[in-house]
């Protein structure tokens, strides 16, 4: 890979791939990378009932395969490679270093997305894939009719504990505070579903277990008193992290990460614009990271123009 492209996008979740068929319908010469390590967050979405047009609702990976089968019918060229570094060289050009090699670009869009943040306690790195899980549709399969704890309050994990009951025996959501964060519809489905209870006020303190998770131990915040909850998986659903680390020395980002643009996509570098879950903004979901990756295409072609003429 050292071809020399108009567009390089990085990420092909709904930004990145909504950015590639903005791109290509505008004519330009366009490149997707992606990291195949690291799916579009997207995909975990079990169901999606807010992006317009699916008044059934739609699953996260239906939704992606769509976005995709319209940006490879089209044409869009997509690469794997984990991006790990930015080069401004003297020709003004962007040159994005992967895994698999290098490419040029007049303009960047770095649609990254983000990641599952982890909780930071004893037993997690060392459980994980043993019964520690931050992905309920990729594992839940795994506990079928066993007793299992999520951890968190937001959507994510309200979501996480309704599809796991559907295959799981029991769930505990342990929870730090006193009322959940997640929109009332998810939270009235959450308390009216029988497999599940909350351990309110709670904090998880340590991950047990030798080879496999056995248990939690949770420090209740208001009494102060601890308990095991005895489980076999823990699915930690505490928010995410941004996919900006290969920025961090090219562009501004906010002080957790997130990359800082105006309200046409331009970053604080000439020629770089970045979409979606990875960008500093107030709402990070299917449609915004849509309606961002098609501003950026516009942003980026006026610049891409104003380099050629
Ligand atoms: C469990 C769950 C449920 C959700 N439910 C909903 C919902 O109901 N409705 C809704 O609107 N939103 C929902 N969301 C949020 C939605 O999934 C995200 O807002 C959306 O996926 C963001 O899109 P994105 O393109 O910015 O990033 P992502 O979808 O995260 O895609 C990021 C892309 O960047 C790539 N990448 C990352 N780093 C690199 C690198 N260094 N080099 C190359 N490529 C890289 C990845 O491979 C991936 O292709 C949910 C999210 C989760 C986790």
């Amino acid at each position: 890979m050292s071809a020399t492209y108009e567009l390089i996008i990085i990420g092909a979740g709904p930004a990145g791939l909504t950015a590639g068929i903005y791109a290509k319908r505008a004519g330009l010469d366009v490149l997707v990378i992606e990291d195949p390590s690291l799916p579009s967050q997207a995909l975990s979405a079990t169901q999606i009932e807010n992006y317009p047009g699916f008044p059934q609702g739609i699953s996260g990976r239906e939704l992606i395969e769509r976005f995709r089968k319209q940006a490879e019918g089209i044409g869009v060229e997509f690469k794997k490679g984990k991006v790990y570094n930015l080069t401004l060289l003297s020709s003004q050009r962007w040159e994005v270093e992967s895994e698999e090699g290098k490419a040029r670009g007049i303009a960047l869009i770095i649609a990254s997305g983000a990641h599952p943040k982890e909780l930071g306690v004893k037993g997690e790195r060392e459980l994980k894939g043993k019964g520690v899980s931050y992905c309920a549709i990729c594992d839940g399969n795994f506990f079928r009719e066993q007793e299992i704890v999520v951890v968190g309050g937001g959507n994510s994990a309200l979501e996480a504990s309704l599809f796991l009951s559907k295959i799981v025996k029991k769930i505990v959501l342990v929870h730090r505070r006193d009322e959940l964060r997640g929109v009332k519809v998810l939270q009235k489905r959450v308390f009216a579903n029988r497999k599940i209870s909350v351990c309110w006020n709670s904090i998880v303190e340590e991950i047990l277990g030798e080879d496999r998770v056995e248990g939690v131990r949770v420090f209740n915040l208001r009494s102060g008193e601890k308990q095991i909850i005895p489980c076999a998986g823990v699915f930690i659903q505490v928010g995410s992290v941004p996919n900006t680390e290969f920025v961090k020395d090219v562009v501004e980002r906010d002080k957790e990460g997130y990359i800082i643009t105006d309200e046409k996509m331009c970053a604080s570098r000439e020629g770089i614009f970045a979409s979606g879950d990875c960008r500093s903004t107030a709402l990070r979901q299917v449609i915004t990271a849509c309606g961002d990756g098609a501003l950026a295409v516009v942003s980026a072609q006026q610049y891409i123009h104003q380099q050629r003429s």
